[in-house]
């Protein structure tokens, strides 16, 4: 080791001496020795590491109490930081996907800190199981016999396929076998769950034969999956759910239909893409819906089945029920959010899934332009800034070819460079409250869909 190097390293406070340091004290009170000892020798290895590769000191050595103050903001930044979604996409599943209406969020408060009637009934009659009096609520929205309700939409069709066909063939159509994202493949699903899936039709047509050829005495549950990401155009052919419903009235075999998102609402109302909806498919004769909370319906993350009292019967008494059930506070942030259902009018004034994806353009436009003025002195020596119209997604399996018009705010470099671009956009991920848009065209587009506090966006982006 180099006599240079030897007399950097004897720069570096001792741990004992810094933890004695007047700046650095208070800290220790605070947070305990614990942690701070620990981060200082963190930032001693550091610094170590430093002289060993460049034989010089860090420049944060002139200030430890400023050096450990940033490692201590590090360490605490919550693994689940709140951002600013502005990438275009409604329902972000690597975002957290739907935002809980205010019912919901005190709903979901109230019953943290409290004990509560998760399966305690106060006039002893008896309610069997967690989900009874949600499952009454759902049953009253949509007219099902019976629901059941599990941590996500994944586990609904586990447990259904589990519960309804063990050991049995499953038809499906071979233009249905979906993956969605994080690894959820139909068939692989069908094979956790002890069924032999039956695959029938072609990718672009199938026919009710199809179904009908399939059947023998081994199928146990025939059954469709909403297509959600993608759709299959040209020559196509599928068979709707009445008409597999009553196929499987004909054989004694139950039916069911993984729907994704689905929507208790009528979508197109409100000028937005149609989406299936449980309480028609139920009206159809299908026995078993499943669908996402957290995607359109705009609740937690869970997982609804709705349909036959016996089958939804089976789902409940089934161990595997046990482990995909949900938590007090789940159940809790479902109710409040399916009260809202109860007033159909103040929807889409209340439910912030809703809120965002009816927000008409001209409120993205203003905002675009408000913006435009706010921030375009702090950049206009880099960027090139401007308001532009764009399309939002919905997301979250919903088609990605429909779209809804939007307004974003756009930085362009004006040195022309991507690498110019990713800084900024590397800057704002660092941010306390972090900002994620989307990098298109040479461009930075802030898509201002699902901004509602303009004035935190302009604080955070002057910082
Ligand atoms: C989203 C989706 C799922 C999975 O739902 P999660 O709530 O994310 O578990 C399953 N099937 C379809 C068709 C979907 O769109």
């Amino acid at each position: 080791m180099s006599t240079e190097s030897q007399h950097l390293y004897s720069q570096l406070p001792a741990i004992d001496r810094l933890l004695r340091d007047p700046a650095i004290e208070p800290l220790v009170a605070q947070h305990g020795q614990t942690l701070i000892s620990e981060l200082l020798r963190q930032l001693q290895l550091q610094a170590r590491e430093t002289i060993k590769q460049q034989q010089q000191l860090p420049g944060w050595c002139g200030d430890w109490p400023q050096a450990l103050g940033a490692a201590l903001m590090q360490r605490q930044r919550s693994a689940l930081a709140p951002v600013f979604n502005l990438s275009g996409t409604v329902l972000h599943t690597n975002l957290g996907r739907a935002l809980l209406a205010q019912p919901a969020i005190e709903a979901v408060t109230r019953s943290m800190g409290s004990a509560v009637t998760l399966e305690y009934d106060l006039d002893g009659a008896g309610r069997g199981h967690r989900d009874r009096a949600i499952a009454d609520v759902l049953c009253q929205l949509t007219g099902a016999e019976d629901a059941c309700i599990v941590n996500n939409n994944a586990a609904a069709v586990l447990l259904m396929l589990a519960a309804i066909a063990p050991g049995k063939q499953v038809v499906v159509s071979r233009g249905e076998l979906v993956e969605i994202g994080g690894a959820f493949r139909i068939p692989d699903v069908m094979r956790q769950a002890g069924c032999q899936l039956v695959e029938v039709g072609t990718t672009n047509r199938t026919h009710l034969k199809d179904y009908r050829n399939a059947i023998n005495d081994q199928t146990g549950l025939l059954m469709k999956v909403h297509t959600s990401n993608y759709s299959i155009q040209g020559f196509t052919a599928a068979v709707d759910e009445a008409e597999l419903a009553q196929l499987g009235a004909e054989y004694g075999l139950p039916t069911a239909t993984d729907l994704g998102s689905g929507s208790l609402i009528d979508m197109a109302q409100y000028g937005l893409p149609a989406e299936p909806m449980p309480q028609r498919l139920l009206a159809a004769g299908v026995d078993l819906v499943t669908f996402s909370g957290d995607k359109l319906l705009g609740g937690p993350q869970a997982g609804i089945i709705l349909g036959k009292k016996a089958l939804i019967a089976r789902l409940q008494q089934h161990p595997l029920k046990r482990a995909l059930r949900v938590g007090k506070l789940t159940l809790a942030a479902l109710e409040a959010t399916l009260r809202l259902y109860q007033q159909p009018e103040l929807l889409a004034q209340h439910l912030p899934t809703l809120r965002l994806l009816t927000r008409p353009q001209q409120a993205m436009e203003d905002a675009a332009q408000r913006l435009l003025q706010a921030l375009t002195p702090q950049f206009s020596a880099q960027f090139r800034l401007r308001a532009e119209p764009c399309w939002s997604q919905i997301g979250s399996g919903s088609l990605p070819v429909d779209r809804l018009p939007s307004y974003a705010l756009t930085f362009e470099p004006l040195d022309g460079r991507g690498a110019t671009l990713e800084a900024l956009a590397e800057r704002w991920r660092r941010l306390p409250q972090p900002v994620i848009g989307r990098i298109n065209d040479g461009r930075l587009w802030l898509d201002l869909r699902c901004l509602e506090q303009e004035d935190a966006l302009i604080e955070a982006l002057r910082a």
